[in-house]
């Protein structure tokens, strides 16, 4: 038993042993600070049909905001008593959010698997520190779902950010487009680990870099340089000037940007 399901354990312990009130009350108490900021509200299916209560009593009279959580497969097996009962939108199953994470529900927030929208653990993470910001009160902005980085484990590695090619054609940007095989970089050589390649795609206008999409070793080690680079709007020229160093994979990035702009060195 994990920790999160000891926990969902012990409140569900409390909820059958004291009841609704005072169940919510214990909680209130434990909860850190004589304001606390954030309320966590476990929701298996059993308890569903009493989960308008529980969010009323922990909002209104406990006064906690709340960041709601359950997994994907507990809303396919309860979907229709927390659309019903908590009154929480859903569509198709995944909780309806806009782009702060904010339900249809003044006050409530879902994030990660449950949201129906890209599903890896990071994405889950950041939309859980955007939930928790704004219950913070603090500024927050939504995150920018083409920044969002891609990786597969498999081999040889896939990684990936932004715009493919295509996608960025069709938004009628001016594509340039750079590639660089593994198999012309010394380190992947070495390593006798030379299938793939970096692909990169930039708006020719603009000079930004839109998309970067690379197959090949370890290259989702190497995509968080194209992900800082996209965030800080590198543009391919700032990338193939900084100077990588030899021998190693990340000469690919520089090389591709290279490509990019017509002066490839090694292909
Ligand atoms: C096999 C596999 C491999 C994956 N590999 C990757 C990867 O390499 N990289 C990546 O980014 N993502 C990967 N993912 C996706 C990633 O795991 C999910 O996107 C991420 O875990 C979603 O986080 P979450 O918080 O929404 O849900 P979860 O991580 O599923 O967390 C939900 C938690 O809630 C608990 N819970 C469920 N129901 C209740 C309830 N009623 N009451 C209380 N607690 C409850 C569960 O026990 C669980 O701990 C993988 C997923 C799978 C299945």
């Amino acid at each position: 038993m994990n920790s999160t399901h000891s926990v969902a354990a012990h409140w569900g312990g409390e909820f059958d042993e004291s009841g609704l009130q005072q169940w919510a009350e214990s909680l209130r108490r434990q909860l850190p600070g004589e304001h606390p900021s954030l309320g966590l509200v476990f929701m298996t299916p059993r308890y569903f049909p009493q989960a308008k209560q529980v969010l009323e009593i922990l909002q209104v009279h406990a006064q906690i905001p709340l960041l709601v959580g359950c997994s994907s497969e507990s809303l396919i097996a309860g979907g229709e008593e927390i659309e019903e009962e908590a009154g929480i939108a859903l569509n198709r199953g995944w909780v309806v959010v806009d782009d702060l994470m904010r339900t249809n529900l003044p006050g409530i927030f879902a994030i990660g698997d449950v949201t129906g929208r890209l599903p890896l653990a990071h994405v889950a993470s950041a939309q859980g520190i955007l939930a928790v910001e704004q219950i913070a009160g603090m500024e927050v902005s939504p995150l920018d779902m083409d920044a969002i980085p891609r990786c597969t484990y498999c081999q040889p590695q896939v990684a990936s950010i932004g715009l493919s090619e295509a996608q960025a054609r069709q938004r009628g940007f001016d594509v340039r487009v750079g590639r660089f095989p593994f198999l012309a970089n010394g380190k992947a050589l070495a390593l006798g680990d030379h299938d793939g390649f970096v692909k990169l795609v930039a708006d020719g206008a603009s000079g930004r870099l839109l998309g970067a999409h690379l197959v090949g070793p370890e290259v989702t080690e190497l995509l968080p340089e194209l992900v800082l680079a996209r965030a800080a709007a590198l543009s391919p020229e700032q990338i193939a000037r900084a100077v990588h160093a030899h021998p190693t994979l990340s000469e690919a990035l520089m090389e591709a940007a290279h490509a990019l702009l017509g002066r490839a060195i090694h292909i």
